[in-house]
């Protein structure tokens, strides 16, 4: 069942070893040990939730998020990948943070943070007398910490740093990344409200505030604010834009506080201290054929849905919280994200072009039903188990996020969460550096064999460009349904991810991805449509804008 690929990176990172080095478990043991540990959260019939949870991952019909798959079983096992830290204007602060964020990337968890509380560059210091060195200052302290750490730990520590766009350091905070070599471990995004927005369009002068003491540090034109942004992230996917009105108008728990954050990829806001686990679901694995005819099994997908739901419920109480506050907070409100992976496959499968309305249709009816079956599966719970908070009537705040699924997909082996493939064929740059792979897609090689239209000239084509939009032999209804990352139109992407966030009550993690020949007016587009359709974030990338990129278009020759 598991690829020779797969393979190799359970045995790199995921399965248990002795003292020595040495891996003591076959991957057959991992899905044994991470379901026997997840079932002991169980009050009654252990064993047969062990056997069912068993079934669902060694099947890869729905896999949690790494640092479980890592550490479940072990004593101090850390099972969540996503954190939100507070940073306050005080060295105390920033530091006890730091601290923190330290023993989470060292458990395999990333972490958020909005240092937008911290005075700006060259502000007065009482206690020392002396000038303030600004969040851009701070942050490199962190990243310099995430790089050290990362040593250590089995996996990369991940952060997003996020600075509100009315910051006296605003414009600093927006080329922090420019030079392609600083805070390699941020993703950076400027925190957006909806005055900032109508500002913009209004094209308004725009004021910087201190946020000390609340006084007008600087008036700017927005525009120039804006312009700063979509020019960056042309030039370089930094920064994204993080909506944070948009994140508060649906922030689920308001009593408790302004969410100001998320996780380091954007699909979970989070308040300060709490945390979030996630799973997918393999929805390649969500089909049925008859007489050749595959469809979406509907039924399979729900019962999927209702016992994931009760995986990640249970992996809250069978976490182990490196900070008190944590745990608090997370016991408290019990969010949790189920997601999917596999969706570009599936609509091959179905043979349903990405870039078409009936994907999108289907996109939103396959996440509609997801959130319903979730917040059924979760109101369940609340019976068996208790709700989240009084007067409520689900056992956790939230239930959906759509997360990059950057190694658990590579795991089962299916496309990356929502996204199109990025090519047919590509060399995957090993996860920690290192050993490059060559692919092609399966379900791609699949199809084309199925129509007799495989054959050595066209694998040589594909293995070269990644592509068969040029290939002359082709019919055009088989080159619409293989077009990737590259070739589908913007407004594409963004309506998948649209249609995925009508549905998710936590936030969708998903890159435009733009061809080398995109302009700053449409990266401006983009962002600007994001924000009328509500999307929680939104990152664009322009292919080789970056020195390394994770997925790198084949070019064997
Ligand atoms: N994450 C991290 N380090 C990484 C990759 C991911 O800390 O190198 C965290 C981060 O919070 C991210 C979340 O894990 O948003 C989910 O990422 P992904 O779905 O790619 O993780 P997977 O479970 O596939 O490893």
């Amino acid at each position: 069942m598991l690829t020779d690929n797969a393979i190799e990176i359970l045995k790199e990172r995921y399965l248990l070893r002795n003292a020595e080095g040495k891996i003591i478990e076959s991957p057959e043991e991992l899905f044994r040990r991470v379901s026997r540990h997840i079932a002991s959260a169980e009050k009654k019939d252990r064993s047969l939730w062990e056997a069912r949870f068993y079934n669902l991952l060694a099947g890869l019909e729905f896999l949690p998020n790494s640092p479980t798959l890592m550490n479940a079983g072990n004593p101090k096992g850390q099972l969540s990948a996503c954190f939100v830290l507070p940073v306050d204007d005080s060295l105390e602060s920033i530091f006890t943070s730091l601290k923190d964020a330290a023993l989470i990337h060292q458990s395999g968890g990333g972490t958020g943070y909005n240092f937008s509380k911290l005075r700006p560059k060259g502000d007065w210091v009482t206690t020392s007398s002396g000038k303030a060195s600004g969040p851009v200052a701070f942050m490199k302290v962190y990243d310099a910490a995430t790089e050290h750490v990362k040593q250590g730990g089995k996996r990369r520590g991940a952060n997003m740093g996020i600075l509100n766009a009315d910051h006296p350091d605003i414009l600093d905070f927006i080329t922090s990344k420019a030079d392609d070599l600083s805070l390699q471990n941020f993703n950076i995004s400027v925190g957006i409200s909806n005055e900032f927005m109508k500002a913009v369009e209004e094209q308004l002068p725009w004021s910087l505030i201190n946020p000390r003491d609340g006084s007008i540090a600087k008036k700017v034109e927005a525009t120039e604010v804006w312009n700063a942004i979509t020019e960056e992230a042309w030039k370089t996917g930094d920064p994204g834009l993080i909506f944070l009105s948009t994140i508060n108008e649906q922030n689920p728990t308001p009593n408790l506080g302004t969410i100001e954050s998320t996780n380091p990829c954007g699909e979970v806001p989070l308040l300060p201290y709490e945390s979030c686990n996630l799973g997918s679901l393999n929805l390649v694995k969500m089909i049925s054929s008859q007489n050749d005819n595959i469809r979406l099994d509907w039924t399979k997908l729900g019962d999927t849905v209702t016992m994931a739901v009760r995986f990640l419920d249970n992996v809250i109480d069978a976490n182990h919280y490196i900070l008190s506050q944590i745990k608090k907070m997370t016991t408290t409100n019990r969010k949790i994200g189920l997601g999917v992976m596999g969706w570009a496959e599936l609509l091959m499968l179905l043979e349903i072009p990405y870039a078409s309305k009936k994907a999108i249709s289907l996109g939103e009816r396959l996440m509609k039903f997801i959130k319903e079956k979730s917040y059924e599966a979760s109101t369940a719970l609340s019976k068996e188990r208790g709700s989240f908070s009084s007067g409520q009537k689900r056992r956790n705040a939230t239930c959906n996020s759509i997360a990059p699924t950057g190694t658990i997909s590579v795991i089962a082996n299916t496309s990356y969460s929502i996204e199109p493939l990025f090519a047919l064929a590509y060399q995957r740059v090993g996860i920690l550096g290192g050993k490059v792979q060559n692919e092609f897609n399966r379900v791609f090689v699949q199809k084309m064999k199925e129509l007799k239209l495989w054959n050595k000239e066209i694998e040589n084509e594909v293995r070269k460009t990644g592509s068969i939009q040029h290939i002359k032999t082709i019919p055009n209804d088989m080159k619409e349904l293989f077009k990737t990352s590259l070739e589908i139109p913007w407004e594409y992407h963004l309506k998948h991810q649209l249609a995925f966030q009508k549905y998710t009550d936590n936030a969708v993690s998903k890159t435009i991805n733009l061809p080398t020949s995109a302009t700053i007016d449409e990266v401006s587009t983009i962002f600007w449509t994001a924000w009328k359709y509500k999307l929680k974030g939104i990152t664009v990338y322009r292919y080789g804008s970056k020195s390394k990129q994770v997925l790198q278009k084949c070019n064997l020759n």
